[in-house]
């Protein structure tokens, strides 16, 4: 299949050979016709253009989300954040990673370990990016 703005060039050749035909036979309702054509012509060639853009992007955002899927598929949740449960994808530790930032924008933050003295009031595990807090000392 030709990509849709090629043929949208094409037609707008094609116009400018019928107003060309059209000034030899001295046409002017005709030109008329054949420049409002153009017009409509490079209105739909910058849809077009919109369209393979948001395509692009939506092409983009589809790769982003089974990729997620696939790391979601290898980690389980282990006092209230994400640890792999095999071997981690290289150059990953097994955890402990934010809930937050992976549910929430598919993106696999380590999280640090509370300060001592807050863990008890705010939770084992802090995350450096959205700044929540997980994991309680005791188990559930
Ligand atoms: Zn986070």
């Amino acid at each position: 299949m030709a990509n849709p703005i090629d043929v949208v060039n094409k037609l707008v050749q094609i116009g400018k050979t019928l107003r060309d035909v059209a000034e030899l036979v001295k046409d002017a309702e005709t030109k008329n016709l054949i420049a409002d054509l153009n017009l409509a012509l490079a209105d739909l060639k910058m849809q077009l253009a919109e369209i393979q853009e948001e395509k692009l992007e939506l092409n983009k955002r589809i790769k982003t989300l089974e990729a997620a899927h696939d790391i979601r598929a290898k980690l389980q949740v282990e006092n209230d954040v994400y640890w792999f449960k095999e071997t981690p994808p290289t150059g990953r530790a097994f955890g402990p990673y934010c809930p937050g930032c992976f549910d929430g924008s598919e993106k696999l933050v380590l999280l640090k370990e509370a300060q001592h003295h807050l863990e008890k009031v705010q939770g084992k595990y802090a995350c450096p990016i959205c700044k929540q807090h997980f994991g309680s000392l005791y188990k559930r």
